[in-house]
């Protein structure tokens, strides 16, 4: 049997041709069918371009059908998918390209063209005009031949960062993919009359991989938002059952005083994850709307770990149980596993954890026990029913808006400004991000102003990742062995954002 994960997926668009897949917000519509003659002839022109399997296929593209569809293709023709986020600079962009060696690069017509690069890599574009491949969608030769793939193959390289501000490509199976879809469909419920509200990016595994997948697999609508906005998704959410969002998309849709039950009369479930969901929001939500958010964890690296149960208890605070088939622990420093109540790594086993980092053995090794338990860097708590709860992060990760931003990569940039000596950067409460990125500088004259900071940063750095506040202090704390103690300076500016007026 295929093991590629493309040949599941098209024998669902086979059965289910008429139905909707993809509904846009000006009106136009993808039946199962379009979506899989579409693939097929981007499948031909990536056969075209010598995407054979395993070669990558680097894409830094917008959230269009399309996207979904050159996903798809590439999965079809045995390549690897990598998707980049749309944010990332030129800077950025060339360390994805020299770290995947794609045979194919397909980007925004928008984004600059590359520079100096191989001969050997095809640069295409997404989008309109002449030579993109959304002309090709229409016109090149369908090519619906799967390729032979084994499950263990690759299917996609999600990149991530660790705590030396590096990305790491992390590398997900085709059996990683289908087998965590199976288990999500299976623990949400998915039902034939589903419809998914998606106003999450692409680029990350939330939108691509958990939410479109359960849709997919499902060969059930999904109403494809460009991005969240608020006033889009309340109108669409009267025509969806289901919504998976970061949870910003659950406190800006609470700002909204017109916002309330009736706008959500057809869900049957609101999921949240990437980030933390306070007990504030999960009760106000339920509160202003009458559900009970059910909140789940996951990550790059191993997709869906744990979710609440769509029936019985979701608790706030709580990210639930293992998901079917998974072994999730929550382990002592030598790996072995605590009891309950008490705080330690949380390390995770099972068909979802993927195969290692991409050309990183030594970083893999380092990441995984002797007993296959994958280290998530995360800390947790399990009660003794198996019910995990997510007490911090072993790193010093900052999710700002549902994105991941390591504080090394910014830090690194803001000392070599010539007004800085040294920073820190932390991430802190804010109220509509989750967490604020806030740079601590000691100034090496005057005091550095947030601007100053910003302005110098425009073009390294994605926008996200840049600090929305800057403090001055005469010295960073440090610990007897010279570490910074982030703790107390997140600590000590905790409510920087709680008047957001002033810093915002
Ligand atoms: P990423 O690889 O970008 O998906 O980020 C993964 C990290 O996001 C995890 O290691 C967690 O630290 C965090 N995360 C994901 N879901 C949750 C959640 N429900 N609650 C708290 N943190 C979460």
């Amino acid at each position: 049997m295929n093991g590629n994960f493309a040949a599941d997926l098209q024998a669902v668009f086979a059965t289910h041709g008429n139905r909707p897949a993809l509904r846009m917000v000006d009106g136009a519509l993808w039946t199962y069918s379009d979506l899989a003659e579409r693939t097929a002839r981007l499948a031909t022109v990536l056969v075209e371009a010598d995407t054979g399997p395993g070669e990558r296929v680097l894409a830094q593209v917008g959230k269009t059908p399309e996207a979904v569809a050159l996903y798809l293709a590439t999965l079809q023709v045995g390549g690897v998918y990598v998707p980049l986020n749309s944010a990332y600079t030129a800077a950025e962009v060339a360390y994805f390209l020299a770290d995947t060696q794609p045979r194919v690069f397909v980007r925004d017509p928008t984004s600059p063209a590359l520079e100096g690069e191989g001969a050997s890599l095809a640069e295409l574009t997404l989008g309109e005009g002449d030579g993109s491949l959304v002309q090709a969608m229409d016109t090149a030769r369908p090519r619906f031949e799967v390729a032979e793939r084994k499950g263990d193959d690759l299917a996609a390289l999600v990149y991530t960062s660790g705590t030396t501000g590096r990305s790491k490509g992390a590398m997900l199976t085709h059996h990683n993919i289908r087998s965590n879809a199976e288990a999500l469909r299976q623990c949400w419920g998915w039902r034939d009359d589903d419809v998914l509200l998606h106003a999450l990016p692409l680029f990350h595994v939330h939108g691509l991989f958990i939410a479109m997948h359960c849709a997919l697999l499902g060969g059930t609508p999904t109403i494809f938002l460009p991005r969240f906005d608020v006033r889009t998704v309340k109108r669409h959410l009267l025509e969806s059952t289901v919504m998976m969002g970061v949870p910003t998309f659950y406190t800006r849709l609470l700002q909204d005083a017109d916002f309330n039950r009736s706008h959500c009369r057809e869900v049957r479930v609101f999921i949240s994850g990437s980030a933390p969901l306070t007990e504030a929001t999960f009760d106000a939500w339920q509160a202003r709307t009458g559900h009970r958010i059910l909140e789940r964890y996951g990550m790059s690296e191993t997709i869906i770990n744990t979710s609440n149960p769509l029936h019985g208890e979701r608790v706030a605070g709580s990210v639930g149980f293992a998901l079917p088939g998974l072994e999730v622990r929550v382990a002592g420093e030598a790996g072995e596993p605590l009891p309950p109540g008490e705080v330690g790594s949380i390390e995770v086993r099972g068909e979802n954890v993927f195969k290692g980092y991409w050309r990183q053995p030594e970083k893999t090794a380092e990441e995984f026990r002797a007993d296959g338990y994958f280290i998530t860097g995360d800390l947790g708590v399990m009660d003794a029913e198996g019910r995990l709860s997510i007490v911090g992060r072993a790193r010093d990760l900052v999710i700002s808006g549902g994105y991941n931003v390591y504080p090394k990569e910014v830090e690194a940039l803001i000392d070599e400004l010539d007004e800085v000596d040294e920073s820190a950067v932390i991430g802190v409460p804010h109220p509509d991000f989750g967490e604020g990125v806030v740079a601590v500088v000691v100034p090496s004259g005057g005091p550095v102003s947030t601007e100053q900071v910003t302005a110098s940063l425009e073009d390294r750095l994605a926008r996200f990742k840049q600090p929305k506040h800057v403090v001055n202090v005469g010295a960073l704390p440090r610990n007897s062995m010279g570490k910074v103690q982030k703790n107390r300076l997140r600590e000590e500016y905790s409510r920087l954002f709680s008047s957001t007026s002033e810093v915002n």
